[in-house]
């Protein structure tokens, strides 16, 4: 299998040529393999989410700071469209309407079955919740229905993007308003049921990326390391530290408590 997503030179400034020009990805390349799951980590600010937003095109790249290819296209030469059908996004803070749980789920796809709904909401490990809301699937969110909890929207949105069956899903930190044994639970699930799917996922939890084929480890905007947990853990660096705070007993509870559902 080759590389389905292909990260060349990338570079991204935000407000280019003023004072307050932030450089957010500075010459960064990597690709990933057609069914693969890569992690990627680092500190807030180190570039994560403006890497999936330019994956997504949510902005667009500039001529001459690099290239993002899918399938072997340049996305800048990509309808948004057929873009839009090869990755499924979850936002890092994920934007439900002020409809029922069920029309935001199924907001890609209106005319899904209702079958497909409640698997998409089971593997987002959000069915459960939303069969005790009032009137279920047909209660309405946001100001004027239910409040979600963090938790529960990153599970909403999750439910909604597996309705779009894109081969490409990218998780920007969906899953940190999730308890750690949830998350474990959705992983598990996506894996089940969609093995051949190629997956970015964002997150801070090293038990859950120590499960990535690969990691990337971004620092001020720069690839710092890509490899496996077994060699990351193995070097000096960001994600030896991250992992040593992580798995001292103490912090675990931590850990793992971080982030109520
Ligand atoms: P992460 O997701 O890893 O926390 P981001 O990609 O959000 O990092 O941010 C990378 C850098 O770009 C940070 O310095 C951040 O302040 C800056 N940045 C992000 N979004 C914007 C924006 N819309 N305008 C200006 N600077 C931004
Ligand atoms: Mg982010």
């Amino acid at each position: 299998m080759g590389s389905i997503i292909k990260v060349d030179h990338l570079s991204y400034v935000y407000n280019p040529g003023m004072p307050n020009a932030v450089t957010a990805l500075d010459d960064v390349s990597f690709e990933v393999e057609e069914g693969d799951f890569v992690g990627i980590i680092g500190a807030t600010g180190s570039g994560k989410s403006t890497l999936v937003h330019l994956l997504d095109r949510l902005y667009d790249l500039p001529e001459g700071s690099g290239t993002i290819t899918i399938g072997g296209v340049d996305i800048r030469h990509m309808k948004r469209k057929s873009l839009r059908r090869q990755i499924g996004l979850v936002l890092q803070e994920p934007f439900l309407f002020s409809q029922t749980v069920g029309e935001n789920i199924c907001a890609v796809r209106p005319d899904a079955e209702n079958e497909a709904m409640r698997r998409a909401a089971a593997i987002a490990c959000v069915d459960e919740a939303i069969s005790t809301f009032p009137q279920g699937y047909d209660t309405v969110v946001g100001e004027r229905g239910v409040t979600l909890s963090g938790g529960q929207k990153q599970r909403v949105a999750i439910a909604r993007m597996l309705m779009q069956q894109a081969p490409i899903m990218v998780f920007d930190d969906s899953l940190s308003a999730v308890d750690a044994e949830t998350d474990a639970k959705i992983r598990t699930a996506l894996r089940d049921t969609l093995h051949s799917a190629t997956v970015l996922l964002i997150s801070h939890r090293v038990t859950t990326l120590m499960q990535a084929d690969r990691i990337l480890v971004l620092d001020g905007g720069r690839v710092s390391a890509l490899g496996t947990h077994r060699e990351l853990i193995q070097q000096p660096g960001i994600y030896r530290d991250i992992y040593d705070i992580q798995m001292r007993s103490d912090d675990r509870a931590l850990v793992e408590e971080g982030g109520n559902a």
